[in-house]
């Protein structure tokens, strides 16, 4: 075997070395179904369930759901879909936190018993102004010392459902003193009155997560328990737990969370952003979830090769934005059948081209990829390119088309700009007049004259109407999350949305399964939410201009 990639590997070969677990590698993802997934849980995905795989082991999909207040089933069915979707597989089933709740009520029981936990009538607040700081020690609860019968009987009667929300909690009974703040006595039952989604109300009280990660790995067999860097801190009492439960006891290990550029990656910022209306859902495309980047047309291989890149990292970072599109371009480049379409169209009318004469003109469907074949597209008198593609008063750099300039169509013929049509109130331009070479068929003149420029277009009479969505970033800072207010930093044209685009006959029949290059403008993907039979609507997956691959070529 090759040596390990990472410090994660390392552990887990060590111990497959020696051993440890009888051999076995069992990982687990553990989401709160309070949010769909993100690219941070892309990268975390890739590392659980890639280990699990690599070493011939399982990852268990659980949902940490022990907050019912902000846990549904919408968002439950939302990872499992993104998680199938990026080519995980955890089995059989998934596994609930809440599948444990006896046996975690039961764990509780057995620190009671052993002198290890005890009820606390603290409110909240004075819970938090016992707790002492960073610099201070903590002050122990006047309730600390009840005695083990009567934490029995008040803590049953949590269960049963006797007391006020917030009245009371159950607290392990560690070290008020420690200077890990997470060992000062930390609250691992509280009473809720909250329908659950999956127990209904069953349950007046619920385990807090640091009561029911580790205990819900031990009786799943984890082995090894990767998580993210803000956990290293409860490890301590991770540890603490498991040893006192004297029950199997996986090993925790961190790793640093993904941060990216201009991406805010917080569900509960996120589920802001669904709740004020900046977005359109949790899946509009300018979000960083995962199904937002599928319906925007990423394939999982470009996330999970994003995600390989990354890798696993102890420090936290920030990786760029670009770097994922990169990856995103380089798997499109592949696959993406080539194009032609007009996002926004200015008329060209050929003077000596016949009326009524169609001509199919060959085009290549890829050309990093010769067994993707050819097509042909309609050419006729009546064209339509980009407005961008035409000035009227150009500088001279500017080799597209402009009056007396002439310039190859791609897949077509050389054209020369005569003249132009405008409107008589506005002085729009809404026509260009040209002229073509019948000689220069296919893009090469006979006699050798070069043209500097080549654009797109389409057949007027021929194409298709569509709508077309470019995005853009959803912030104007990198680090959206350093303003005080997101708002500030929100990007007034992340979607810009154009709605009578000319796109070349073929794509009358695209599907979500086809991905397109439309030549010049970047990757497009039909919309699965928006589109109709008809009136299809395509998103900008990402534009061709891969800046990342740019500044590593400059070397920078
Ligand atoms: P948030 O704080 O936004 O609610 P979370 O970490 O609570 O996110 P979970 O649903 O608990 O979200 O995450 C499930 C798993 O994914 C955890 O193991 C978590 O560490 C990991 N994870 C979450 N965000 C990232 C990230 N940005 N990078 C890497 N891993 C992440
Ligand atoms: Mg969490």
């Amino acid at each position: 075997m090759s040596s390990p990639t990472d410090f994660i590997r390392s552990i887990v070969e060590e111990d497959l070395e020696a051993n440890k677990n009888g051999g076995r590698v069992m990982t687990r993802f553990p989401p709160e179904p309070n949010g769909y997934l993100h690219i941070g849980h892309a990268q975390a995905t890739a590392i659980d369930f890639g280990i699990a795989s690599e070493y011939g082991g399982v990852c268990n999909l659980r949902f940490d759901d022990t907050n019912p207040t902000k846990e549904n089933v919408e968002y439950v069915k939302s990872i499992e879909e993104d998680l199938r979707w990026l080519g995980h597989d955890w089995g059989s089933q998934a596994y609930y936190s809440s599948d444990y709740f006896d046996d975690l009520y039961g764990f509780a029981k057995k620190l009671i018993d052993k002198g290890k936990a005890y009820v606390c009538d603290l409110s909240p607040a004075e819970i938090k102004e016992y707790r002492g700081t960073l610099t201070e020690p903590g002050k122990d609860s006047p309730y600390r010392d009840r005695s083990v019968e009567e934490n029995l009987d008040l803590f049953t009667r949590m269960r049963a459902g006797e007391f006020e929300q917030g009245s009371r909690v159950l607290r392990a009974k560690i070290d008020m003193a420690s200077p890990n703040l997470n060992l000062r006595d930390p609250v691992i039952y509280r009473i809720l009155y909250a329908t659950h989604h999956r127990t209904g109300d069953d349950w007046p009280i619920y385990p807090t997560y640091d009561f029911a990660q580790g205990q819900s790995d031990s009786i799943e067999g984890v082995t090894h328990s990767i998580c993210t860097l803000e956990f290293e801190d409860h490890r301590p009492l991770y540890d603490w737990l498991l040893d006192e439960l004297e029950v199997h006891h996986p090993q925790q290990i961190e790793f640093a969370r993904l941060n990216l550029t201009y991406t805010m990656m917080s569900k509960r910022k996120l589920l802001s952003l669904v709740e004020d209306g900046h977005v359109t859902g949790w899946s509009d495309p300018r979000m960083p979830t995962i199904s937002a980047m599928r319906r925007r047309g990423y394939t999982p291989e470009a996330v999970n090769n994003f995600s390989r890149s990354v890798g696993v990292v102890k420090r936290n970072h920030t990786a760029e934005i670009q770097l994922l599109e990169h990856f995103v371009r380089e798997d499109l480049n592949r696959r993406a059948q080539r194009v032609l379409g007009v996002l926004r169209p200015l008329k060209v009318v050929i003077e000596n081209y016949p009326e009524g004469q169609t001509e199919e003109m060959e085009a290549v469907n890829n050309p990093e990829d010769p067994s993707m074949g050819s097509r042909t597209v309609p050419f006729s008198r009546e064209l339509y390119i980009e407005r961008d593609d035409f000035m009227e008063d150009p500088p001279k750099k500017f080799y597209r088309l402009a009056p007396g300039r002439e310039v190859r169509l791609r897949y077509g013929y050389f054209i020369t700009c005569q003249s132009v049509v405008k409107d008589e109130h506005t002085g729009e331009i809404v026509e260009v007049r040209c002229t073509y070479d019948p000689e220069t068929r296919g893009g090469q003149a006979p006699d050798g004259r070069r043209v500097r420029g080549t654009i797109h277009w389409v057949s007027a009479e021929h194409a298709v109407t569509a709508e077309v969505r470019l995005y853009d970033r959803m912030f104007t800072d990198e680090r959206p999350d350093a303003a005080d207010d997101y708002n500030s930093v929100l990007n007034p044209e992340s979607l810009v949305t154009l709605n009578s685009c000319r796109l070349e006959p073929g794509l009358a029949d695209a599907t979500p399964e086809a991905r397109y290059q439309f030549e010049r403008l970047g990757y497009f993907y039909v919309d699965s939410v928006d589109s109709k039979p008809g009136a299809l609507v395509f998103n900008r997956t990402v534009s061709l201009k891969d800046s990342w691959a740019k500044a590593q070529k400059a070397g920078r």
